[in-house]
Parts: C-alpha cells; structure tokens; sequence
C-alpha cells in the first residue's frame, strides 16, 4: 500500500465501520475483524508500509493510520458488545422454561425391606444399651468354625455347604454365618459385652422360594458376670414383642449347637392360627402345619470353650447368644411367602412393604 493519504485512510475506515455494522453474530464479526484488524487487513499492511516512506512524511502519515487503527478497534469493540447482548437476549427466550407447565415425576423408590428391619432390629437393642458389631464377609476359616467350636470334621466345613475363597489354603471362606463376629469383638471389645450384629452371609445353597445363597442375619451376644438363661429368655421375649407385637408368644425348645450349652431352638406361636389348628382337623394350617408354633432362630448359653478361645476366664464370665434370619423374619413379619422376591430387587416388592418394616 502506498497511498497513505488521508482520504485513502478515511476510506479504510470507512470501509471497516461498514463491514462491523453488516454483521449480525458473533461468528461474522470475527470474519470482519480478521478481514479489518488482523495481520493483512489494509490498515495493518499500511502501518508495515509506513518505513517505505520518506522521512519527513512518515510522522503524519503515522498519526493517522494511529488514529485510523483506533477507530476501528473502538467500532469493533462496540459491535461486539452489542452483538453479544443481542444474542444473550435471544438465548433467554429461546432457552426460557416455564417452571409452570406439569412434569412426570419419577416414581419413588423405598427402603428395602431387608435394610429396613435390619435397621428395626439394630435400634430395638440400641435403645436396650446394646452396640452394634460388624465384621467382614470373606472371613478367616478359625473365626467362621474353630473359635466358635465346631470341630474340623463337621459337616458345616464341607464345601457342598460352604463357599470357600480360592485358593482353599488361605483358608479364607464367605461366613456362613455372623457368629464370627462375636468372636472378633470378644477379642476386641473390654467386658462387659452387649453387641447385635446384622449382616450378610453366604451358604452354597439352591436358590428357590425358600433358599437363597446370600441372606442376612442378626445375632446377639451378651457377655458379662452371672449371665443366666434366664436372662437370655427375658430379653428374646422382649425384641419378639419388639417385631411382632405385645400378644406374641415364645417358646425355647432343646437343641444342639456346638458355640452354646445349654442350647435351644426359639419358637414363635403361630401369628395365622394362634395355636388353634393343633388337634384340630377341621381347622389346619398350613403356616405351622397344624402344629401352632413356627421356628424363629437359634440360642443358647455361650459355650465355655467359646469364652476361653477369646482368652475369657469362664470363672467369672458367662453369655448368652442368639441368632435369627432377617429373611425368615420378615417373612413372618411381612407376610412374604417367596424368598425370591427379596433378592430380585423388583421397587414394586419394596413399596409393596414399605412402611411394614417399621
Ligand atoms: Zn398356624
């Protein structure tokens, strides 16, 4: 560019003014920018020139493509603010939402039912002063079996019953039961002991409408001085009352565990019969099999070796322990025949008995 005169300069701007008020977004001012501001746009070109010049010429030349050069950016500037303006306001309105219109609201899930009477179950011995007691699933074989006293050769031990971690010589196995748990906060815990442990356990079981490999559990273990049965027998009395209501009955029933002696089965009176199907043919029922008490869970005295494998001095401690099945609870409790329906985590099941676990 060698006409640097000022008419010629006036026209650049001219020019530029005129391309900046054509555009209408952002995307066009850009192109009109680089076209008037970037590296080759005239007005840039003519600064390069400006040495070219004779040197009695160049300072006024300079001064106004200077001048030339801010005009530009100042109309540049305020094209762009407006354009931006312009198009936010267009965003609002294209992009505005009536929070008046109805929406689908996404149904409500629930609690299961599960997690929810395990939480029924840990606040009715909490509120008795009792703490709750966790441990891991994939448990020691000594904690699972040997602490709690069942002998290497028990049938409990066999793989057909009880899924073991491979390799089997890390004797590493998913519980079977919550027991270790007791074990671990015996050795754990300063006596006395009051603990409720809930959780999940594992047997290699079918999986059908009364069976299934992974279920839940809670026991309780009480440890302290002058523990008797009968102590045991109050407090089962209480959290039966605690799940099924005051007019609920229980009865102990002689059994053998290898972690308690005495030991006993714990029987709940029929809740659908009330006992009154027992000789009574013209009236069975098949909740209880006419025989008017359904069993609950297992309990027992706590088993002196037990205690003495925790390092106890049985002398002057003794427990009572006692252990039921979530699932076989709510079933009663609930009235859920198939056991499927507890792991199949279908919400309708859920809300079918949401508020029931309560
Ligand atoms: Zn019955």
């Amino acid at each position: 560019m060698s006409d640097l005169s000022q008419e010629a300069v006036d026209g650049l701007v001219a020019q530029a003014l005129e391309a900046f008020a054509a555009a209408n977004t952002t995307t066009e001012l850009k192109a009109a920018r680089l076209a008037h501001l970037g590296d080759k746009a005239p007005v840039v070109l003519a600064n390069k020139s400006l040495g070219e010049l004779p040197k009695e010429d160049r300072r006024e030349a300079g001064q106004r493509i200077g001048q030339a050069r801010a005009a530009i950016n100042a109309a540049f500037a305020a094209r762009e603010a407006e354009i931006s303006a312009a198009e936010l306001a267009q965003a609002l309105v294209a992009e505005r939402v009536d929070v008046t219109l109805p929406v689908e609201v996404a149904p409500a899930g629930a609690p299961h039912p599960i997690t929810a009477l395990m939480d029924l179950v840990s606040d009715a011995f909490v509120a008795m002063g009792w703490e709750i007691a966790e441990g891991p699933e994939a448990e020691g074989e000594w904690l699972n079996f040997d602490a709690l006293n069942i002998g290497p050769d028990h049938p409990a031990r066999a793989t057909s019953d009880t899924l073991f971690i491979d390799p089997i010589d890390n004797h590493l196995l998913l519980r079977t039961h919550t027991s270790p748990v007791q074990i671990r906060s015996l050795l754990s815990r300063p006596l006395p002991v009051y603990i409720i442990c809930p959780g999940k356990t594992y047997r290699a079981d079918e999986f059908d409408a009364t069976h299934v490999p992974v279920f839940h559990q809670f026991e309780g273990l009480a440890v302290d001085k002058g523990i008797t049965l009968a102590n045991l027998r109050g407090s089962l009395d209480r959290f039966a009352q605690a799940m099924f209501g005051d007019e609920i009955r229980t009865r102990m029933r002689p059994h053998y565990f290898p972690f308690t002696e005495p030991s006993a089965e714990v029987d709940l009176q029929c809740f659908v019969c009330h006992g009154e199907s027992v000789g009574n043919p013209d009236k069975p029922c098949r909740t209880c099999k006419s025989e008017g008490w359904i069993e609950w869970g297992g309990c027992g005295v706590v088993n002196p070796r037990v205690l003495a494998a925790c390092g106890i001095d049985t002398d002057v401690y003794s427990g009572f322990a006692f252990g039921m099945g979530v699932e076989r609870t709510l079933m009663f409790r609930n009235n859920a025949a198939d056991m499927r329906d507890m792991v199949e985590g279908d919400v309708r099941f859920s809300r079918s008995l949401k508020g029931a676990a309560r």
